[in-house]
């Protein structure tokens, strides 16, 4: 069906507010989910303290948020479901400062003009509630109801009157899981809020009013809270807190991974840059971190008002969040010690849910604890030793498989403990004050000459090669004026790149480390970071990846075979290590065994 011109002439004319509305529920509306978003910030905005979602045919049929918030006066029910009326600002300075969730004034009127809705609200002042009914944006009906403080929003029949949009919504099973994670991802940010979601007779999700360790418990599994950090930084008008998960628990898509601002659930480049910047040399190729984190700035200092959906942001001084965000969560992550408990909380941190969860690594067992779930586990609190003078390489013993003896007497057990034998030319055995540590080798043995290979690098200046021919490139005329004042800070990152036309550069020198590297994707990838973070960290990136492959070439390999005082040193080396706790691949270096565990193996005791 082609639409129909009514006017040939070519004449602006405005266009009537069904229309307006409807191309602005498009950007609001998108499918169930966003409904069930804007309702339940509504419901939150208006202090709700429990949160009832239903829905009906993943919401296509119908979406209900029912809150026990302070309500809709009688005299703005009205208003409540016209476009840009809203109680929550008023002014161009309160929109510059927004406190709450919703503020364009818009959600209830869009949703209005797609679908047949109805809003019963009680006012906190008011000893009955009224119902207003709203069918394609037209009132139908506006009546006095029962209804206990607080509001019901009900949305049914979602684009009954724009049957082309209706076809864009996907199965049943995915718009639910849109509703699920919409739920998920606001529940996260307001743990003092009950919330249920419930799907025709399926209750998908009940949470009671808790702490927020016990919110990430019930949404992102038990096994996030003990395997992951607390971080809790303020510097330069920033704060951030949150729980950031070891590098070795991780996910292979980036579907744990939560960012608030202001307690704003948003998506955010910047912001996802910074965080894959820290966790860069940490972690397993491919594999995701799993964070739950929440921003905080003078609201002054960001923009939410960048799309009607609010879930982007804007900030003011954007290379001081990245870098923020960057330095504060390589330092926690850096701060991973073997020394360490991984599941070390702030004392600050409240009830401990501990219902085991779902085990991410599927080696427990029924009976016997899981070892992932024992990695990092070393229980001693006593500062690292210091870096022990001796160095492997020695002499090799030629012993047994297994050599055994007996920990030194009364001597202060260092965290992971004196070296006992080697197994199969793989293991380390270690005894330390808990139990058993057990290190992998050569993971570990590749973290420590990565680290110092690294360090040796950040210490000198990058050392640059000319190279014989230039790699010219051709780029936007704005990217090469960028090129030319950034020329300094490129310099320092070991390139230097001129410009040699309006819209093209040459690339002369690049750092020798990299060698015969990819330079025009290097180039391209560098002036892009830049542009877009005001900083880039891909040339140390790349640096230490290959600093990473070398590293590994370089340490003992599995199989050969360590006397006792090496295997010592190797342990002493690791304590005295950064990010010692997994090697540069991202697999754990050592596992700790505490004897409470190996007494669990069997069963004494119980
Ligand atoms: P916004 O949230 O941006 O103000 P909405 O269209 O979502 O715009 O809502 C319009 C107004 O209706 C809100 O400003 C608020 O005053 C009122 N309102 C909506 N939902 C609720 C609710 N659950 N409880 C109390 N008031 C509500
Ligand atoms: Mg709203």
């Amino acid at each position: 069906m082609t639409p129909a011109r009514t006017d040939e002439s070519g004449r602006i004319r405005p266009l009537g507010a069904f229309v307006a509305n409807q191309i602005a529920a498009g950007e609001v509306v998108e499918r169930p989910a966003s409904i069930v978003k804007e309702l339940v910030e509504n419901s939150l905005d208006a202090g709700a303290g429990e949160i009832r979602v239903d829905v009906e045919q993943a919401g296509v049929r119908r979406v209900r948020v029912a809150d026990d918030g302070g309500g809709i006066h009688p005299d703005d029910l009205r208003l409540a479901v016209a476009r840009h009326a809203t109680s929550k600002i008023a002014s161009p300075g309160d929109l510059a400062a927004v406190a709450t969730l919703g503020f364009r004034g818009e959600a209830l009127a869009s949703a209005a003009s797609v679908s047949r809705l109805s809003i019963t609200s009680r006012h906190r002042a008011a000893d009955h509630a009224w119902r207003l009914e709203v069918e394609g944006g037209e009132e139908r009906a506006c009546r006095p109801a029962a209804h206990p403080r607080g509001t019901t929003v009900e949305v049914a029949d979602l684009f009954y009157n724009t049957p082309a949009r209706r076809k864009f919504l996907k199965t049943e099973r995915t718009e639910l899981v849109h509703i699920d994670q919409v739920v998920r991802r606001v529940a996260l940010a307001h743990p003092a809020v009950g919330f249920s979601l419930r799907a025709g007779s399926r209750s998908l999700d009940g949470l009671g009013p808790g702490d927020v360790d016990e919110r990430m418990a019930a949404l992102l599994g038990a096994a996030f809270v003990e395997r992951s950090v607390a971080v809790d930084e303020s510097g330069a008008g920033l704060r951030l807190w949150g729980r950031v998960a070891v590098p070795t628990y991780s996910d292979s898509r980036p579907t744990r991974q939560h960012l608030y601002v202001n307690g704003r659930p948003v998506r955010d480049r910047l912001a996802a840059h910074a965080v894959r910047q820290a966790y860069r040399d940490v972690l397993f190729h491919g594999r995701h971190p799993v964070f739950v984190l929440f921003l905080e700035l003078e609201p002054e200092l960001v923009d939410v008002n960048v799309h009607p959906t609010k879930d982007e942001v804007r900030f003011r001084r954007s290379r001081d969040v990245h870098d923020f965000l960057f330095g504060k969560l390589a330092k926690a992550l850096r701060d991973l010690r073997p020394a360490q408990r991984a599941d070390s909380r702030p004392a600050t941190g409240g009830g401990h849910h501990r219902t085991p969860g779902r085990d991410p690594f599927g080696v427990g067992t029924s009976g016997a604890p899981s070892l992932a779930r024992l990695f990092h586990e070393v229980r001693d609190e006593r500062p690292p030793a210091p870096p022990p003078a001796a160095h492997h390489g020695g002499h090799l013993a030629r012993s047994a498989t297994l050599e055994v003896r007996d920990a030194p007497p009364g001597s202060a057990v260092p965290p992971l403990g004196h070296a006992l034998a080697q197994l199969h030319g793989v293991y380390v055995l270690a005894q330390n004050a808990d139990g058993l540590v057990i290190v992998d080798m050569h993971a570990a043995h590749e973290r420590i000459t990565y680290e110092r290979m690294k360090a040796q690098l950040l210490a000198g200046s990058v050392r640059r090669q000319r190279l014989l021919v230039p790699v010219a490139l051709d780029v936007s005329g704005a990217e090469a004026d960028f090129v030319e004042t950034r020329n300094a800070d490129l310099r320092a990152l070991g390139v230097v790149i001129e410009r040699n036309g309006p819209s093209s550069v040459a690339v002369r020198e690049v750092p020798a480390l990299l060698g015969a590297a990819d330079i025009e994707a290097l180039a391209r990838d560098l002036i892009a970071d830049l542009v877009e973070f005001g900083a880039t960290d891909l040339v140390r990136e790349r640096q230490e990846r290959l600093l990473a492959g070398a590293a590994c070439h370089a340490s003992a390999r599995a199989g050969r075979r360590l006397a006792l005082a090496e295997m010592d040193a190797l342990l002493r080396d690791m304590e005295s290590t950064e990010n010692a706790g997994q090697c540069n691949h991202g697999r754990p270096t050592f596992v700790a065994l505490p004897m409470a565990a190996l007494d669990g193996l069997f069963l004494r005791g119980q």
